[in-house]
């Protein structure tokens, strides 16, 4: 369960107005950054949102800042103003920074909001970043490759979709499989500068040459069982 800081603790103003929805109409997260400084306040953007924009309130579910501490915004069931037209369908979760800001503090929070999202659902949500829903840059491309590599957490054990028995990442021939965006996302949020396009061609395998090397792992630059378990083994400093 996630601690969050409700809305008078914050000296959130009231609403001018809103409409609720219910837990059966919920079916994705959406996250967001707020492309301002990690030193700006849920207060802030609420009055930026109330007074330049004109909304209601502010225009997010939660916000998160980069200590990890979890904002009450409009809270789980108010219908936001972050992503239309799927503001019904989607909470609006905010990172509070720019693209490259967001800490692992940060990331375990939204994870947790989003885990805590499931339970009250009684469902699996989806995962989106704004990007999947507007033409925007929303949430950066840090952000963003976490949210569509699973919203991966320190110290939790790798994906039960593994690509073996069978498929192993390497290059050549490239390597196309949903497992190597997986990798490249994961990979990425290790800290290591790699491009998440789903094929694994000679960079990747530059990528997964150094990691073993690192790793004292035999170094061929193909990902197998033993690389990819690597990959999700703490810690993790991204
Ligand atoms: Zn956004």
């Amino acid at each position: 369960m996630v601690s969050i800081i409700s809305r008078s603790a914050w000296g959130a103003r009231p609403p001018r107005s809103r409409s609720t929805t219910t837990w059966s109409r919920r079916v994705e997260v959406t996250v967001h950054y707020s492309q301002g400084p990690t030193t700006q306040t849920p207060r802030q953007i609420q009055d930026y949102h109330m007074d330049s924009n004109g909304w209601a309130d502010i225009g997010y579910n939660f916000l998160v800042d980069n200590q990890g501490n979890a904002y009450e915004g409009r809270g789980w069931l108010v219908i936001g103003a972050h992503a239309a037209p799927r503001n019904t369908e989607g909470i609006g979760v905010c990172f509070i920074g720019r693209d490259g800001d967001a800490t692992s503090a940060a990331k375990r929070t939204i994870r947790a909001l989003y885990d805590d999202a499931n339970h009250r659902a009684g469902r699996t949500l989806a995962q989106k970043g704004h990007r999947d829903i507007n033409p925007t840059s929303c949430p950066g491309d840090d952000l963003y490759a976490w949210v569509k590599s699973g919203m991966p957490v320190d110290g939790e054990p790798p994906p039960d979709t593994p690509p073996w028995p069978g498929v192993y990442l390497r290059y050549p021939p490239i390597t196309r499989h949903s497992s190597v965006t997986t990798w490249q996302s994961r990979m990425r949020y290790r800290g290591w500068r790699i491009t998440v396009d789903g094929a694994y061609g000679p960079k990747s395998k530059n990528v997964c040459v150094q990691f073993q090397r690192e790793k004292r792992l035999l170094v061929d630059g193909i990902v197998g069982p033993q690389t990819w378990r690597a990959t999700w083994e703490a810690p993790i400093t991204p």
